[in-house]
């Protein structure tokens, strides 16, 4: 029922922003805000979700924006997948699509729920190659899975991928490496990745859901 086509869309228009003169972070701005201030994830797995719980701890404590949490509504879908190795995690944002039910309404919010606005999103891990990286670096899996989720928290928030050399004075987590190469090694987001989340999120006033009644009420 969902057109992946449109999802494709968001990388087309790819738009970068310097977070600071030295942070490497930028934002896909062309893929949809969270309008809402509270997102819950929901994992249809088995394995420990303290890294879930951790990792969204840690971006709640450095933005006011959108608060992570769990048990209300399933907003983020986590569902383990190895067939995306050698990554570890993937995530995929959906914006609001004709196909959505309130697609295209103007909620009360000041919100047109059009291909700019989350709808919902969707984080795959590799539990196996999770595994295999907290023996590798003798960590246990829940940090593991804390530093991943991180990183696909910030692939939520629109933050890009960082492909660059490991620069541990200007750190993010959305590097696969730094977080564990860095010393101390760190498993949240940095002072660069708040930067660009900022940048992300600055046209964005969020709101909580109960404040926005569904389009067809
Ligand atoms: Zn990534």
């Amino acid at each position: 029922m969902f057109n992946r086509l449109l999802t494709l869309l968001f990388g087309v228009a790819l738009l970068t922003v310097n977070a600071s003169a030295q942070c490497p972070g930028t934002a896909d701005t062309a893929k949809p805000v969270s309008e809402y201030d509270d997102e819950d994830w929901y994992y249809s797995g088995t394995h420990s979700t303290a890294g879930f719980s951790n990792a969204a701890a840690d971006w709640n404590a450095v933005e006011a924006k959108v608060h992570i949490g769990t048990g209300q509504f399933e907003d983020i879908l986590i569902s383990d997948d190895d067939s995306i190795a050698p990554f570890l995690g993937q995530q995929i944002s959906y914006a609001y699509q004709p196909a959505s039910p309130c697609y295209n309404f103007l909620d009360e919010c000041g919100y047109c729920a059009n291909s700019s606005i989350l709808w919902y999103a969707t984080v795959q891990l590799n539990q196996t190659g999770i595994a295999n990286t907290a023996a590798q670096w003798m960590l246990s899996v829940d940090v593991v899975t804390e530093k991943v989720m991180s990183h696909e928290f910030g692939h939520y928030f629109r933050l890009v991928e960082y492909n660059g050399p490991d620069n541990c004075s200007f750190s993010t987590i959305m590097s696969s490496s730094e977080p564990y190469t860095c010393q101390p090694q760190f498993s949240g987001p940095t002072y660069c990745d708040v930067g660009v989340f900022n940048i992300s999120y600055s046209q964005i006033n969020t709101v909580p859901f109960e404040s926005c009644p569904s389009c067809n009420s």
